[in-house]
């Protein structure tokens, strides 16, 4: 057995011996409301935000992107658990914004092994075959932060499954300082365009 593989199953098992009432939650989110963010590892957003278990939907992939996938999640968050506001929330120093996808097509073309950076840019230090089959994702990178953000909340504000009603709020999580900074001009393109029924 691996030893991440042993220390996360003994972590689990100190979670599950003081489990308590969080075995009675109900399925959708106390709180209603749900988080579109980045897998980055730093980034931890039942801490950032406050959450408990029970309280949010959070839905994470590289970049904290609107893909079709997140899409997919947060109309479910809604139609069917009803959360009435979201946040996109990107972050400083993301690795999305460390290559494109010419970059990471040609790497995977020429190896699966891990590719390693420095000054000279991205390269293959590992063994092919690669394969092409990398072409065919669009990878979602960005260069500027704000405006993945904006983007992104666009994207969804203007998604025919999205109903006019709910709130979107752009972010970006500092990963110097822990804090959320608003960018205002994504949470202005996402403003609820009908009032919230409650
Ligand atoms: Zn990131």
């Amino acid at each position: 057995m691996s030893q991440i593989l042993k220390e996360v199953l003994s972590a689990n098992q100190a979670y599950a011996t003081n489990f308590g009432e969080k075995g009675n939650l109900p399925l959708p989110p106390d709180r209603h409301f749900a988080i579109l963010t980045c897998m980055d590892a730093r980034l931890d957003p039942a801490k950032y935000a406050g959450l408990a278990e029970g309280d949010a939907h959070v839905i994470r992939n590289a970049g904290g992107r609107a893909s079709d996938d997140a899409i997919r999640s947060l109309v479910i968050s809604y139609k069917l658990l009803g959360t009435r506001e979201w946040f996109v929330i990107h972050h400083s120093d993301c690795g999305m914004q460390l290559f494109t996808d010419e970059i990471i097509r040609g790497l995977l073309n020429n190896s699966l092994e891990t590719a390693i950076v420095d000054e000279n840019g991205w390269r293959d230090v590992g063994k092919g075959p690669g394969s092409p089959e990398g072409e065919y994702i669009d990878w979602l990178t960005f260069k500027n932060l704000e405006q993945s953000v904006y983007e992104d909340v666009k994207r969804i504000r203007n998604h025919p499954l999205v109903p006019a009603a709910i709130p979107i709020y752009g972010f970006i999580y500092d990963v110097k300082t822990g804090q959320l900074i608003e960018v205002s001009k994504a949470t202005e393109v996402g403003q609820a365009k009908v009032s919230v029924t409650t």
